[in-house]
């Protein structure tokens, strides 16, 4: 077995989409970012390259590459779940929390799970997100940004084929 950790934060800025989990999310502000900046899926896929020893994101990734500009990040996690199957890895289960004062997401996080458990090839019960604020205390408290941590456990593939 191998564990990882990702955590991520993005600005919350005027005239940008809110993307979290894949799911588009009312609001009047968006995330800002190179990349469609979901920063849940961004936390997952920076816990999965840690649980593989692969560094993070931005090395796979660069924020200075130009075919990442605006990319669904959903695509991103589902290279990285290329990679956890190339090395004989499976997700065995995420725990992910995301901080955010504004908007409310419970109405929006079964349309997450869904969309992560589909990327990383894994049960929707295999994913769990929590969302919680900081009692607007902080930078997410504030409505500054948006803020998402999450853990992973994959196991070895061996014999589950
Ligand atoms: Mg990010």
């Amino acid at each position: 077995m191998r564990i990882g950790h990702g955590f991520d934060v993005h600005r919350l800025v005027i005239g940008r989409k809110l993307i979290l989990g894949g799911v588009d999310i009312e609001y009047e502000r968006g995330l800002d970012g190179h990349s469609d900046a979901d920063v849940v899926a961004h936390a997952l896929t920076d816990a999965l390259l840690g649980a593989l020893g692969a560094g993070d994101i931005g090395r796979h990734f660069p924020d200075t590459d130009p075919r990442y500009k605006g990319i669904d990040s959903l695509l991103l996690l589902a290279e990285v779940q290329k990679l956890i199957e190339e090395q004989g890895y499976l997700l065995s289960n995420a725990d992910i929390t995301i901080i955010c004062q504004q908007p409310r997401l419970a109405p929006y996080l079964a349309a997450m799970q869904h969309n992560l458990a589909r990327c990383c090839r894994a049960a929707p019960r295999a994913i769990n997100i929590k969302a919680t604020t900081t009692e607007h205390m902080g930078y997410t408290g504030r409505g500054e940004g948006i803020a998402a941590h999450a853990v992973v456990l994959l196991r070895s593939d061996y014999g589950s084929k």
